[in-house]
């Protein structure tokens, strides 16, 4: 009896252990990445060094990029270093980094969003920007494009562009000229983000297979989900309320959305900000658009960075509502994270308990004056969160982004969702 009590209970330890071993051997530090399994949810944040971009690959190997790191106008000398070199444009390292991390046989990409219209999220065009045959110049989304098909397109101003005003400069107009083509000749779909739906971005390969995953659209243009059904309302007054040089700046209209698998939850929200992008006396109530999109969102597991950590952004109550685990803060200059911000970030007034902040580029400026960030998770390479199966728990797992081997520096985890 004892002895068969004792096989049983061995039999169960060693399955507990291969189960375990098996999670656990899918990611060794000094070794690649192994590849995304079926069942698994994978963020990417890529380090570029340049713009802020994040690949998705979710549970039925549905391929979501986030922004595309393209090249800006900005020429200043605080820039970080391209990564893994300058030798490429960001936008081709994207889409070279999206070719690696697909699903074996996929070779389009099912969505691109751009979380809204600055450079460092879709690619800013310049004179010497190069062309692509089709008639229009390559940065960003369109660098992107040119090498790896894009099924669908999400933007919050599509088809008319025109919110608050008419957009237009070289970027945009390249931009349509990219879309039109892309539509004609590629059969490619467009689409504006709509806030509060739960099906906008959906998995397109085995759509019933997880029915614990959901994209819920949180924030765009002014709109927020209630936390009802669908149903939005406008955070913004009427326009012609307001005068035009107080206009809501681009940051603040940009795409949120929260990705929950299971008991798992991701924030993300390109460059949303708090209260104003300069300090005031008497702050205005619609321009401080953190908080209610975080209390739209509910707490997370894992949060990007709004604005990368810039110091407008990342605010008490937007983190006291998102309470995360852990945060990304995708860098490209110097006061990625800024010290007020880095403070916010780690104080355990704003909410108490554990958290871990990986950064995916700090650089020597930063290191001296943003105190503390020595103690940053990491400060350096692409931070891979891993959601197991289901959702019930997930690693970190940060990679050397100095070339193309997708080695891993470091593993963090099993950390539980929440
Ligand atoms: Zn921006």
């Amino acid at each position: 009896m004892r002895a068969s009590m004792l096989r049983l209970s061995a039999i169960t330890l060693s399955s507990w252990i291969s189960a375990t071993s098996v999670a656990a051997a899918t990611a060794r530090v000094g070794e690649p990445l192994p590849p995304w399994r079926e069942g698994e949810l994978d963020i990417h944040h890529i380090n570029t060094g340049r713009g802020e971009s994040q690949v998705l690959i979710l549970p039925d190997g549905t391929g979501l990029l986030i922004d595309m790191s393209g090249k800006t106008s900005e020429q200043a000398p605080f820039l970080l270093p391209s990564r893994p070199d300058a030798s490429r444009p960001p936008g081709e390292w994207v889409a070279r980094h999206v070719r690696r991390v697909l699903p074996a046989g996929r070779d389009k990409l099912d969505y691109a969003l751009i979380s809204h219209f600055h450079g460092d999220h879709m690619g800013s065009i310049t004179p010497d920007s190069p062309w692509s045959a089709n008639g229009y110049q390559l940065s960003g989304i369109t660098e992107v494009a040119e090498s790896l098909p894009v099924a669908k397109v999400i933007d919050r101003g599509w088809p008319r562009y025109d919110y608050p005003v008419q957009l237009s400069n070289p970027t945009m107009d390249n931009y349509c000229r990219f879309l039109d083509w892309q539509i004609r000749n590629t059969g490619l779909v467009v689409e504006a983000f709509q806030p509060g739906r739960n099906d906008q971005i959906a998995l397109m390969h085995t759509r019933n297979a997880y029915p614990k995953f959901e994209i819920r659209n949180l924030y765009a243009s002014g709109r927020v989900w209630t936390g009802e059904g669908v149903s939005t309302r406008s955070l913004f007054p009427a326009l012609d309320d307001i005068a035009q040089n107080d206009h809501p700046g681009e940051n603040k209209q940009s795409i949120a959305l929260r990705v929950r698998y299971g008991a798992f939850d991701y924030y993300t929200g390109g460059d949303l900000s708090a209260v104003d992008e300069e300090t005031v006396i008497e702050p205005v109530a619609w321009k401080n658009v953190e908080p209610v999109v975080a209390n739209a969102c509910g707490p997370v597991d894992v949060m990007k960075a709004n604005h990368r950590g810039s110091w407008d952004a990342n605010s008490i109550p937007f983190l006291a509502a998102l309470r995360p685990r852990v945060i990304v803060v995708p860098s490209r200059a110097d006061g990625h994270p800024a010290v007020s911000t880095y403070k916010r970030m780690t104080s355990q007034e704003v909410w108490t308990g554990e958290r871990d902040i990986f950064i995916t580029n700090v650089s020597d400026a930063t290191a001296r004056t943003t105190y503390g960030v020595d103690k940053a998770a990491s400060v350096q390479g692409h931070v891979v969160i891993r959601v197991e199966r289901g959702g019930a728990q997930y690693r970190v797992l940060v990679l050397d982004d100095a070339d193309e081997a997708m080695r891993i520096k470091a593993v963090h985890g099993p950390y539980m969702s929440n």
